[in-house]
């Protein structure tokens, strides 16, 4: 390649050929960096246009773009959007006729095609590769490049050659950017993969992970309350279309037939035949269906722009899974929400999937040595072997995947290399650490949305926080409460101040210990008590962790903020500590429990001393339930009325220009400036901006009536 093309010039082409009118986020940069042969990583969520970023520069560059993709589907897909923009492409992959094949080699030799589409086994095919090289593309680009680290959830072991293969199809000096893109890669599969193909000093654009309509909240919550809270849930209208994602199969059944009696919803997974879930599927797409009930099965195929709830009847096994599955709510950029509940209880439910999934090495073991040079078939080994059907299949399944067996399309075993040991191991280690970091997503006291956009390597973006999640706006959450702190507990933070004051940081367990010597709080009550001082900005947490006997141990570093050493006295800060779920979503159990609780009681009577003492009315509104007099009810009646209308207009769901209980504390209030109206609960700056006139007006036009 002579001179670089002009980057002018692409949005001309950008135009031309692709009759987009301008570029989405991120992809310019991108492009302009490809078409400077820069090697480049490129990590965007699905549907950000990743594409265009390697087909843009190759039509810029000239000459034949060669991509990998590892699904014919996937290929498919592409090869005909670039047909119908009437490009010269072709494709080889095991689907297609010889002759096809053939032609498509021809025609890259001869310099007639503007795209070569190849899966990642073909480079096996003797001769390929070399046939390549003689002709060096204008770029690779490698999609969906995830599937190339063993960290990744789509490992393929033909992925992981194509490093030794570029540096001939690259052809030596000549600059032939490499192209890696996928749409999930934390940083140890970013360096992976960059380790793997051997880019040199790659670009890195990792972008667009956050979300800003999506607020997200996480609930500690029993299996058995779940059902009811999720019914609850969903029983608003505005809260549907919505998709629950189940446990099991089972679980996904029970929970759709309970829902059933209340809306249209349906089960789905992969137990059900093709026909059926093709059936809920679009029955789901096209709104016959409000919500679906799904194991990890549902979504991919699914594009549907409204959805508004994603619910987690439990907890997911990576963060990569969980952000792709709370993704597909609120693609119409409408403020959307999601639940996440969790217990004690899901981890157990995890380690027996963990054990499923990964059997013991030593089923493989059992089985790599029944292998021989010879092949032999499977149901022939299944038989002689000690472990059970499914056992074996497992072992067998995972051994193939990691090169210790050799299976033909005959259903015929040979045996495969020794290293599948090691890959094995550090795969099903990765797994349960994944898991953790899952656990600590639930424990952490970090706004959830940068927590997530951190956990993709987008550093500089993960230090904003979404405002709307459960730990940015506790009081804006629907199914989690928050109470006031008791004497008891301000004396405790008080203590946690003083003492952290002297030094930089300490481990929490340290604190607790030093703080509480005879132990009378116990660690989850000084752990919701920390995390109460962390919405209240007085400390920060970080995740931290040491080596002991080879093993990682995890431990939490807790420190004063800035706001934290400037406070002398804790009365003059709200604390809110986590007060379980809103009663509306409580099973009768749950409900009749938390009536018990005599903490409640103790926190109103102090509440309302508190109230009229100090400054600090924020967020107290929603916390406390109000009793609305006769005027209070018309007032809340008149609300709702505009609320509604007001939905209408901006075509949200009514919650979203207000929450009733935020609805119910403006009657009570009755804010008759801005300032007032700041300081309920879940009315920002924002919503003051937006709806605070009107709000006034219908507060103060009460007022005049009742004179
Ligand atoms: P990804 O690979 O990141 O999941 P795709 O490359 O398949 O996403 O793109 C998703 C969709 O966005 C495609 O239909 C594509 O045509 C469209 N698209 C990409 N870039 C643009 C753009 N600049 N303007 C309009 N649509 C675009
Ligand atoms: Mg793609």
């Amino acid at each position: 390649m002579t001179t670089p093309p002009n980057p002018e010039n692409l949005v001309k082409l950008l135009n031309s050929v692709f009759g987009f009118a301008r570029f989405r986020a991120n992809q310019e940069p991108v492009c302009r960096a490809a078409i400077e042969g820069r090697d480049l990583l490129l990590v965007m969520p699905t549907g950000a246009g990743k594409s265009l970023c390697y087909q843009l520069p190759a039509i810029a560059l000239g000459g034949t773009a060669l991509v990998i993709s590892p699904l014919i589907a996937l290929m498919e897909d592409q090869v005909a959007k670039l047909v119908a923009l009437t490009l010269r492409v072709a494709r080889i992959h095991s689907g297609l006729d010889r002759s096809v094949s053939r032609q498509a080699c021809v025609d890259y030799l001869a310099g007639a095609l503007d795209f070569l589409f190849i899966a990642p086994e073909r480079l096996r095919v003797p001769g390929f590769p070399e046939m390549l090289a003689k002709r060096p593309p204008a770029l690779i680009a490698i999609d969906e490049a995830h599937c190339i680290s063993q960290w990744g959830h789509d490992f393929r072991p033909d992925y992981r050659m194509l490093g030794q293969y570029l540096p001939a199809l690259r052809n030596g000096s000549e600059r032939v950017p490499i192209l890696a893109l996928t749409a999930t890669a934390t940083p140890t599969v970013q360096a992976d993969i960059i380790a793997q193909l051997g880019m040199t000093s790659p670009a890195r654009f990792i972008h667009g992970f956050r979300r800003d309509n999506l607020a997200i909240e996480v609930v500690e919550l029993s299996v058995p309350q779940r059902a009811s809270a999720i019914c609850a849930l969903l029983a608003h209208r505005d809260r549907r279309p919505a998709i629950v994602y189940a446990t099991s199969r089972k679980h996904s059944e029970s929970l759709a037939a309970e829902l059933s009696q209340l809306m249209r919803a349906a089960a789905y997974h992969a137990g059900l035949d093709a026909d059926t879930r093709e059936r809920v599927q679009r029955a789901f797409q096209s709104g016959q269906l409000e919500v679906v009930v799904a194991t990890i099965a549902f979504g991919m195929g699914i594009d549907k722009a409204d959805i508004r709830t994603i619910i987690h009847a439990g907890l997911p096994g990576t963060l990569e899974g969980y952000y792709q599955e709370i993704g597909r709510a609120g693609r119409d950029g409408a403020p959307s929400r999601t639940f996440l509940m969790h217990s004690y209880a899901d981890q157990r439910t995890h380690d027996f999937f963990l054990n499923r999934d990964y059997p013991p090495t030593d089923h493989l073991h059992q089985v790599f040595r029944m292998l021989g040079e010879d092949a032999r078939p499977i149901d022939k080994l299944r038989s002689e072997s000690k472990l059970t059907d499914e056992e074996f299949d497992k072992a067998l399944e995972k051994l193939e995947i990691h090169g210790g067996a050799r299976v033909d399309f005959g259903g015929n075993v040979t045996l495969g290399a020794s290293g599948w040991k090691k890959t094995y191991a550090v795969q099903a280690q990765h797994r349960a650490e994944q898991f953790g970091k899952v656990l600590r997503f639930t424990t952490s006291s970090d706004c959830r949305m940068s927590a997530l956009v951190r956990h993709f390597g987008d550093d500089a973006d993960a230090t904003q926080s979404c405002g709307v999640c459960d730990v940015c706006d506790p009081a804006g959450a629907i199914l989690r409460l928050f109470r006031r702190a008791t004497n008891t507990e301000r004396a405790m933070a008080q203590s946690v101040i003083d003492e952290l004051r002297a030094v930089d940081y300490k481990a929490t367990g340290t604190l607790q210990r030093s703080l509480d010597p005879s132990g009378r709080t116990t660690r989850d009550d000084f752990e919701a008590l920390l995390d109460a001082m962390i919405r209240a900005s007085l400390i920060a947490i970080e995740d931290a962790e040491y080596e002991k006997d080879g093993e990682v141990k995890h431990y939490r570093k807790v420190h004063l903020t800035e706001a934290g050493l400037q406070t002398r006295n804790i009365a003059s800060v709200e604390l809110l500590l986590d007060d379980g779920i809103a009663e509306e979503f409580a099973s009768p159990e749950a409900h009749n429990r938390a009536r018990k609780t005599s903490k409640r009681d103790e926190v109103s009577a102090g509440h309302v001393t508190n109230r009229s003492t100090t400054q600090s009315t924020r967020r107290v509104e929603s916390v406390l339930p109000h009793t609305l007099s006769a005027d209070g009810e018309a007032l809340a009646a008149r609300l709702k009325e505009w609320r509604t209308g007001e939905a209408k207009r901006l075509r949200i769901p009514a919650y979203c220009v207000m929450h009733d209980r935020t609805l119910t504390a403006v009657a009570f209030v009755r804010p008759t400036n801005p300032r007032q109206l700041l300081e309920i609960d879940g009315i920002g700056p924002t919503k003051v901006e937006k709806f605070g006139p009107a709000i006034i007006e219908i507060c103060e036009a009460k007022l005049i009536t009742e004179n």
